[in-house]
């Protein structure tokens, strides 16, 4: 896990013109610290030990505050919920199967405009692929790639 400074956080939110605070601040953080894809709930658990006036109504509107401005994203990889990631740039979701892990995969993660018809012009695209990972595949304790 990569620690992000609590200045870096605080300057997302200011770029966005969203005020910095303690709740934006520790869900923003979260997300930007663990790239595990959280739900609402995942998310909401993790943090409400530590801030005990934390409800799940407003881990929900931040995380969609945040998903409409693109300070994140939201993945629509669950059939129920969606999963959030603060790392906006193109790339593939891969969920497994067997442990429910999502993974990136930064490889080939561009659909180029070339293969859309004239007139349509994309604006956002969004790929998930389902299957069973190397670790689930192997039974074996690598942990290689990128989480
Ligand atoms: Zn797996
Ligand atoms: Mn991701």
């Amino acid at each position: 896990m990569n620690t992000i400074s609590e200045e870096d956080i605080a300057a997302r939110l200011s770029a966005k013109g969203i005020r910095p605070s303690v709740q934006r601040m520790a869900i923003l953080k979260y997300l930007a610290e663990h790239k595990t894809h959280p739900t609402v709930d995942m998310i909401y658990t993790a943090l409400s030990p530590r801030i005990p006036t934390l409800s799940k109504t407003t881990v929900y509107n931040t995380v969609r505050q945040f998903d409409e401005c693109g300070l994140i994203q939201s993945i629509q990889i669950e059939d129920g919920e969606l999963r959030y990631d603060a790392d906006t740039s193109d790339h593939i979701h891969f969920k497994c199967t067997v442990c429910g892990k999502v993974y990136d995969i930064f490889e080939h993660a561009h659909v180029t405009q070339e293969i859309i018809p004239d007139g349509f012009t994309v604006q956002k695209t969004q790929t998930n692929l389902w299957g069973v990972c190397p670790n689930c595949q192997n039974g074996g304790p690598a942990d290689t790639h990128r989480t």
